[in-house]
């Protein structure tokens, strides 16, 4: 329901009041960090499409009554018509996970108004399934709404996103992010704020404790490589790593910038070698930064990337053993 959505006032009356002027656009991408509600709000969307019941406030919003048997089925997960992909062990959506709702989106909804399809974290949707979404989304079935929720929307194909006009998201106010912790998941109000006041407007940061920043943590570990690529000059390889962002001190919040920086590292080290390999492009986890891996290879070449993954298992145990991230990154830029 989105009467129950804590934050994104303006968003959400925008949604309710295109689904009461029934003006909803068939595919949607709910972008913004993570941790802020945005699948909930999907959900919502679910809802106000599909209630046996729905309320329109002031003629001008519709919502749903969270009641009737649709409202909880879809609570519950057990609707037909309402149909949530995410990534599975792998860490991937396949496109096996995308080819039934694919297959499925040519027919009526079996009971409810509109069948709706929430793919989240759809950044893990692999090329090929983006690609087959794609043939979708280009002609789209009347009675389907797509909603694809994603906190690195840049991932997506460019294809995939200009099909899909995007909600932009921000932050939770930490008033907002205590009040959901104190409601949903039975946080004292004194705890709530504390955990709030560290999380970014996150209420998934202040769930985990886990502050990183994964873009940064990318574009740091990116850095990593390239300057370790041009030079062997140790001094100039420290300086690379002068100013990632995980390395200013010693507390949670740096080790968790620094574990997401190498996982970042081993993400992209794992793509230097499908590059190098002549493997299918389609396998890689950075797709969008091909270009920029496909220079790297000339520097790292299967053997180099091998070695430099096994260097970065290293630095996590590491840090896992409360090694300083400043010393971790120092030994590590000296290793690849
Ligand atoms: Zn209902």
């Amino acid at each position: 329901m989105f009467s129950s959505v804590i934050g994104h006032r303006r968003l959400v009356s925008l949604l309710s009041r295109a689904i009461a002027r029934d003006t909803l656009p068939p595919a949607l991408l709910l972008a913004g960090p993570a941790g802020v509600g945005k699948r909930r709000v999907a959900m919502a969307v679910a809802q106000a499409n599909n209630c046996l019941e729905p309320r329109t406030t002031n003629e001008l919003e519709r919502d749903a009554c969270g009641k009737c048997a649709s409202c909880r089925r879809i609570e519950r997960g057990t609707h037909p018509d309402v149909i949530v992909i995410e990534p599975g062990d792998t860490g991937s959506i396949k496109i096996e996970a995308v080819r039934d709702v694919i297959d499925r989106a040519g027919y009526r909804p079996f009971e409810g108004r509109r069948r709706v399809v929430i793919i989240d974290d759809a950044d893990a949707l692999v090329v090929p399934a983006q690609n087959a979404l794609l043939k979708t989304l280009e002609e789209m079935p009347a009675a389907s709404i797509f909603l694809l929720v994603s906190s690195i929307p840049d991932a997506l194909l460019p294809t995939v996103r200009s099909r899909c006009p995007r909600l932009r998201f921000g932050p939770l106010s930490p008033a907002e992010v205590a009040q959901t912790l104190v409601r949903d998941h039975r946080y004292s109000e004194a705890d709530a704020q504390a955990a709030a006041a560290d999380a970014d407007g996150s209420v998934g940061r202040a769930l985990t404790g886990d502050s990183a920043d994964l873009t940064a943590a990318r574009d740091d570990a990116r850095r990593m490589l390239e300057q370790s690529a041009r030079t062997a000059d140790p001094a100039k390889r420290l300086d690379a790593v002068r100013d990632l962002s995980g390395t200013k001190g010693t507390t949670a919040a740096d080790r968790d910038q620094m574990a997401a920086c190498l996982r970042a590292l081993a993400s992209l080290l794992r793509d230097l070698g499908i590059v190098a390999t002549h493997a299918d492009r389609r396998m890689l986890a950075n797709v969008d930064l091909a270009p920029q891996l496909e220079k790297l290879t000339s520097a790292f070449d299967h053997k180099r990337s091998l070695r430099a993954y096994s260097a970065v298992d290293t630095a996590l145990d590491a840090l896992k053993r409360n090694a300083s991230p400043k010393i971790v990154a120092d030994w590590l830029v000296l290793q690849l």
